[in-house]
């Protein structure tokens, strides 16, 4: 990371590792003027890598992907030290790197080709026309904590290859990672476009007023205030926000492993991710099967900090004040008349919660209306298929959902019904298996170009209309003047 001479730092941000509270390490606490630096050596470089072309910043992407790879173990420790999950999870973040700059390196040329659109009236035909994808010259990313290192590198990746450059604000909580990317940036010597600015809200809001496109993942509460900062600047945005993903196990599901799928969809970085499972609507019939079935799989999980290890499947939980938000929803159920089947409790040691399965909870409760974005997972009894539907539908977020059943018509049936921007059949995660699918929330959920495919790269772009005579130059086409 390059350090800005102007009022570089306003303090420092100490990064602790949720399970032991332990320091692990600390970084500056950029100022506003510090963001406006950045910005100006990223708009200087930026000309030069749009010149490159998308072969050429493929070959810099490439050398990236191979430091990644290189020192994967050494980065895997820094995302392990700064959020304390598992090894198992950890582990995932450098490959699905990997993964990213093949789909985007591969195909980048191919997506940001001109376009020729065919003429529509007799007057186009005369004329040779192009849309040409030109990129934005900085791009601001802001990201969560849950993946400090794949959640940077669904916009980093594509954004650069886009051809422009990019200003990267991680997490306060976890920006270890990211400064990471910066070294390795700098340790293959790839050109001056890409920056990593650390800090807290007010250093986001910074990239925010000095970028040409703004790229949020995070909180609908954070979100509303950049698309209001944004929308003041006339700048274009996209926002990745929060989620209350609905599982539904139809009576026609094959149990087992609609009660594996959800323990893993519900508890996976101990629930914090943003299309975790974080309700589930079961049909009467095989209600007393999935919860008994549900229970023993999350009773079953380890938990704890491994060190490099795989003893682990579940890890602490990032903040304190997250661990807060899921002792809330957990008390207000209980207290409300639900009833955990499993866990229930904070251990006391550091900020690990126990995995938890809730059962007699209600819809209006906050563990369903609210995201908990931990290891908890409330189920609800159902009547039939169009209740389940009605309820996950009852919700002010639309990320992902789930659908558990034997018969794949009845799921398709079902997926096109439900409000999310993705749905799984029988699955969990699963559409975050392929790059090439959009993925995006709907309602409160996210806003503007999707990650993924095509469009996921072209976003960084601003569409130009180019045209040209088509005929040998004549001294004046048929409508100019003088009228005849
Ligand atoms: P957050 O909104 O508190 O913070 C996200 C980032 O925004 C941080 O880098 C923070 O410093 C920055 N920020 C805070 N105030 C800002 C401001 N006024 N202007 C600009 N930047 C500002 O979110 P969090 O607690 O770090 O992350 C958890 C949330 O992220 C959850 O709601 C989760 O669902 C969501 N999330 C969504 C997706 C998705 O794909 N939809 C993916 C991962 C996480």
């Amino acid at each position: 990371m390059t350090e800005p001479a102007t009022q570089a730092k306003l303090d420092a941000v100490e990064v602790r590792n949720p399970a032991s509270g332990k320091v692990v390490g600390s970084v500056p606490n950029l100022s506003a003027a510090a963001v406006e630096d950045e910005v100006k050596r990223l708009r200087d470089a930026q000309p030069e890598w749009e010149a490159l072309g998308a072969k050429g910043r493929a070959k810099w992407m490439r050398k990236l992907q191979e430091w990644l790879l290189d020192n994967s173990a050494e980065v895997t420790d820094v995302i392990q030290s700064e959020t304390a999950k598992p090894r198992a999870d950890a582990s995932l973040e450098v490959p699905m790197w990997a993964d990213l700059i093949n789909y985007y390196g591969n195909n980048a040329e191919k997506f940001l080709a001109d376009d020729h659109p065919s003429p529509h009236s007799p007057l186009a035909k005369v004329k040779s026309l192009t849309t040409a994808y030109r990129p934005y010259a900085v791009v601001g990313v802001i990201t969560p904590w849950n993946y400090p290192l794949i959640g940077p590198g669904l916009d980093v990746v594509p954004a650069l290859l886009a051809g422009a450059a990019v200003l990267l604000k991680p997490s306060e909580v976890t920006p270890l990672s990211a400064v990471e990317l910066a070294r390795g940036w700098a340790a293959i010597g790839a050109p001056p476009v890409f920056a990593v600015v650390t800090g807290r809200g007010e250093t986001g809001a910074a990239v925010v007023q000095n970028s040409d496109y703004v790229q949020f993942t995070g909180s609908t509460a954070t979100g509303r205030k950049i698309a209001v900062a944004c929308a003041e600047r006339l700048v274009p945005y996209s926002l990745e926000l929060g989620g209350k993903d609905p599982a539904l196990v139809l009576a026609d599901a094959d149990v087992e492993r609609a009660a594996a799928g959800i323990a893993f969809g519900g508890l996976f970085n101990s629930g914090q991710v943003c299309i975790s499972v974080e309700r589930v609507y079961v049909e009467a019939p095989v209600y007393d099967e999935f919860v008994e079935r549900l229970t023993k799989n999350v009773s079953e999980l380890r938990q704890g900090q491994d060190d490099r290890g795989y003893k682990f499947d579940q890890g602490a939980i990032a903040t304190h004040a997250q661990l807060d938000i899921v002792k809330r929803h957990v008390d207000e159920a209980i207290a409300g008349g639900a009833r955990a089947t499993t866990g229930g409790r904070a251990t006391g040691v550091g900020t690990f919660f126990e995995p938890t399965v809730l059962v007699d909870v209600d819809q209006s409760m906050s563990c369903i209306r609210e995201e908990t974005f931990g290891p908890t997972i409330p189920v609800i009894k159902v009547a039939d298929e169009a209740e389940a539907i009605r309820l996950a539908n009852d919700s002010t977020y639309g990320l992902s959902a789930t659908v558990w059943t034997g018969d794949k018509a009845r799921g398709e049936r079902v997926a096109r019904k439900l409000e999310a921007g993705a749905v799984n059949i029988n699955d969990a995660f699963a559409n975050m298996s392929s790059y090439a699918l959009p993925m995006g929330g709907w309602k409160d959920s996210g806003i503007g170009a999707r990650w993924g495919g095509p469009s996921g790269i072209r976003k960084y772009c601003r569409q130009q209309a180019i045209t040209s005579p088509r005929l040998p130059t004549q001294k004046k086409e048929l409508i100019w003047f003088p009228y005849n």
